[in-house]
């Protein structure tokens, strides 16, 4: 059963969305050459709590932090620690959220200082593989309008879609119906309608789309030790179209230099 929000819960989710942008946009710009892993993760739990909300990953499955860090050739999950970021890193920040009993979640691939153009390159197609999948999310399209349009922006930049880790509905709980996964067929899947609110996070790899799991049970890596970036929003179908909650303008703002 996929639920269907009402008005007035799109908008408590969009109040813990609008604080997750606020942490996110803090910690990007807190991610710079010599910053551990592990203080991104502190700063974050800091102001999330500090708002009176809290940090959804901690504890969640057994998940240790309040922030997944995944650098370089880890896709998603990576675990904080005392690991120091690198000038021409590329370091995807993932996080939620719960605010009165709300949840929100986001999260970005940072590019840190000067990265090499192919890595550069992966960040931006990424982003714009979110943008492009949200862009799908109205009344009268299908789920899998959103993956195909990831996919196809991915796959035609000679990019791979990591098929194991997917998108999935939110709100009061983390992961909610339906499964979102970053690859499909147009036309096909749940009709999307007005109350739907959906994690849209496509997950690109530059090589091949297999992953592992590193031993420490989290951490997924490209097998190929490729580059991996990932963006997340989370968005509401509207009768007016796609409104993106962790974003105060509604709509998605795109970060990544063209
Ligand atoms: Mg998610």
């Amino acid at each position: 059963m996929i639920s269907l929000k009402t008005d007035h819960e799109i908008e408590m989710m969009a109040r813990a969305g609008r604080l997750l942008e606020s942490v996110v946009e803090e910690l990007r710009e807190a991610c710079r050459p010599g910053v551990r892993t592990i203080e991104l993760d502190r700063l974050a739990e800091r102001r999330i709590r500090a708002a009176g909300a809290r940090p959804g990953f901690l504890g969640y499955q057994g998940f240790p932090n309040s922030i997944c860090v995944s650098i370089n050739d880890e896709a998603v999950h990576g675990i904080p620690g005392r690991r120091r970021i690198q000038e021409g890193d590329i370091v995807s920040l993932d996080l939620g959220l719960v605010l009165d009993g709300f949840w929100a979640d986001m999260g970005c691939t940072v590019p840190v200082g000067a990265v090499s153009p192919e890595a550069e390159r992966l960040v931006r197609v990424t982003e714009e593989c979110l943008a492009l999948g949200i862009e799908q999310a109205r009344p009268g399209n299908r789920l899998y309008d959103i993956s195909a349009a990831v996919q196809r922006h991915a796959e035609r930049h000679g990019y791979s879609v990591i098929r194991q880790f997917v998108g999935h509905g939110i709100g009061r709980h983390m992961h909610e119906e339906p499964q979102l996964p970053n690859f499909g067929q147009p036309g096909t899947g749940p009709e999307l309608k007005p109350g739907m609110t959906l994690a849209i996070e496509p997950m690109i790899n530059q090589g091949g789309p297999e992953v592992y799991v590193k031993p420490d049970g989290w951490t997924v890596c490209t097998s190929d030790g490729s580059l991996s970036a990932y963006f997340e929003h989370t968005v509401a179908v509207t009768r007016h179209g796609p409104r993106v909650l962790t974003s105060s303008t509604g709509s998605m703002r795109m970060r990544a230099a063209v």
